[in-house]
């Protein structure tokens, strides 16, 4: 158990009006918490304290090679005063496998979660209540040490920001158009691609902007080595229902392992619906299409649920699924994900944990 002291603002900020456009990303919530580490002595000193500016050296090792790490959560309004997030056990487990991966220490998980419960309890009247909205979480460390050279650091931060989000697509659910990249790769296997760490997006961000440029929202990443295989959208991951049958990519080192993608593949299972995760290559999704079996498509990740994709380009080809429309079970599974996060369907997985 951490010792969290708690350290409230005296000078509040206005919380945004209901009805108002949050966005995403750009409000941010009363408060933060934050953790050090020093090499010896371990994680020390967890504090809530109000939200504010860090003062680092510009010669913090993170500025230079990159040594950090981040996950995503949202925690949404619950009965009585209470909040409710979602699988923070699978965040907590996924955090220490990108530490491992960047040489950032060992964080026990069960500090990991006592620390953003702790911030939702404190910054709980920060969740928005509108239709689709939520606190999104971010949790994060990064390396602090004052030193130019090449070698993991010895001191960390952990931190906890929270920001009210809006809903993903304002005007509800809506397909998107996806760019089959085939020039740029993210990561390859034996990088950090399972990793959630900001290099993976640093290598991502020229694809994203050419494929803005073309007119499609965001990326599909190929596999890194042979451009062959289908690995992951952007901030998604990706799955395909092909002749009655769910598939996504399976986990190979280069994927990040994301807990939507895990809900969707056990919420599959539960409903007795075939899925099974396997190599896809894009000349199979391009069989797929062109036969007709192409049913639906849609990417998984925190920030948007479950993102249906009504447009696919590879090369010169444009394919349209499921005739730009939402598929059936995308459209479920989005209600059924989003109706346990919010308390309004049954749980039966177990996921939803409440924050009294
Ligand atoms: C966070 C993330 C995802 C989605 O993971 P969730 O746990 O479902 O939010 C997918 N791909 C990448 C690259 C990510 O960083």
């Amino acid at each position: 158990m951490l010792n969290i002291t708690i350290q409230k603002t005296t000078t509040p900020a206005a919380k945004p009006a209901p009805g108002a456009n949050l966005g995403f990303g750009h409000i941010f919530t009363d408060h933060m918490f934050i953790m050090d580490y020093t090499e010896g002595k371990g994680w020390h000193d967890p504090r809530i304290v109000p939200f504010q500016r860090l003062s680092l050296s510009p010669a913090a090792m993170v500025f230079h090679y990159g040594q950090a790490m981040f996950e995503g959560m949202k925690a949404y309004p619950g009965k009585n005063g209470s909040a409710y997030i979602f699988r923070p056990d699978m965040n907590a487990k996924r955090a220490n496998k990108s530490n491992e991966r960047l040489c950032i220490p060992y964080l026990p998980e069960e500090d990991f979660i006592q620390a953003v419960e702790a911030l939702v309890r404190v910054d709980r009247d920060w969740i928005p209540t509108g239709e689709g909205e939520s606190l999104y979480l971010r949790p994060f460390i990064i390396a602090t040490d004052e030193f130019l050279g090449v070698a993991p650091s010895k001191t960390y931060l952990f931190m906890v920001i929270a920001s009210p989000s809006g809903a993903y697509y304002a005007s509800g659910l809506n397909p998107v158009g996806i760019w089959i990249e085939d020039e740029y790769v993210r990561a390859v296997r034996g990088g950090m691609g399972f990793a959630k760490t900001g290099g993976n997006y640093a290598a991502s961000l020229i694809g994203q902007v050419k494929a803005h440029d073309e007119g499609f929202a965001q990326v599909l990443w190929l596999d890194g080595v042979e451009r062959k295989y289908i690995e992951e959208v952007g901030s998604m991951n990706i799955f395909f229902k092909i002749a009655g049958k769910i598939v996504t990519p399976m986990l190979n080192g280069s994927i990040l392992p994301g807990v939507t993608r895990d809900s969707v593949i056990q919420l599959c299972k539960h409903w007795n619906m075939p899925v099974e995760e396997k190599r896809i290559s894009v000349d199979e999704l391009l069989e797929a299409q062109h036969s007709g079996a192409l049913e639906e498509v849609f990417g998984t990740g925190t920030a948007a649920v479950i993102s249906p994709v009504g447009k696919l380009r590879y090369g010169d080809e444009v394919m349209t699924i499921n005739g730009g429309g939402i598929g059936p079970v995308t459209q479920k599974l989005y209600d059924t994900i989003t109706g346990i996060q919010l308390g309004r369907l049954e749980d039966p997985l177990g996921w939803r944990v409440e924050i009294k």
